[in-house]
């Protein structure tokens, strides 16, 4: 299976025309499985296959918020789910993501929940990509070991039986191969690199071809 890789661009960048263009750029990576998931605001827009994150209700009185439901009927196939930013920033909870996470499923969405702990993997959902996201290598240029992030491979692996194992937090195009090669990830889950078109398009290479 070609290797899956996930661009979050989190917050980023400031304008639909860097966006457009950062997105033509990348879209087109021949050997990888590239998902784009930019800020829900440039989805129709560029036609990105991935959203940052999603509510837990298809429909109602909920300002602000944007469903599974939709994201679905705009063409969006994957959803980023229990990033350690929200968890953080807005005090998502195991409970809320599960939520999330059974909502996303049924619309037919393919959720990526990211975690730092095999605790953190809910027990009774299938159907989940899991991306292991130690929370000291997530923005922080320090990567994790590639031996260190295969002992959590293996623990996930072992907790999620057939799911699909992604590593993120630091990546660039100098280490991604340690993990999917080293490491015996699936797939990457990049962050500040997918910012950068070469970098990106870098790691692609470097992870499919060399
Ligand atoms: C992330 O946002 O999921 C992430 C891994 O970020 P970075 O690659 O910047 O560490």
């Amino acid at each position: 299976m070609k290797p899956l890789i996930v661009a979050n661009w989190k917050m980023n960048p400031p304008s639909l025309k860097e966006a457009e263009r950062l997105f033509a750029a990348v879209k087109n990576i021949k050997g990888a499985q590239v998902i784009i998931c930019p800020p829900f605001i440039y989805l129709s827009a560029i036609k990105a296959n991935g959203a940052q994150d999603v509510f837990w209700e298809n429909r109602g009185a909920y300002t602000g918020e944007i469903s599974p439901a939709m994201l679905k009927n705009i063409g969006v196939k994957y959803v980023i789910i229990g990033h350690s930013e929200r968890r953080k920033h807005q005090k998502e909870t195991n409970e809320i993501i599960a939520e999330k996470l059974k909502v996303a499923l049924k619309v037919g969405l393919k959720p990526i929940l990211c975690i730092d702990k095999v605790s953190q993997i809910p027990k009774n959902i299938k159907g989940l990509i899991i991306a292991y996201e130690p929370l000291f290598a997530i923005g922080t240029g320090k990567a994790c070991s590639p031996q260190r992030a295969k002992k959590m491979r293996l623990a996930i692996n072992k907790a999620a039986g057939r799911a699909l194992v992604l590593y993120g937090g630091s990546v660039n195009s100098q280490n991604a191969k340690s993990y999917t090669k080293e490491a015996g990830f699936q797939g990457l889950l990049v962050g500040g690199a997918s910012l950068k078109s070469k970098e990106f398009i870098d790691i692609i290479k470097n992870v499919c071809y060399r």
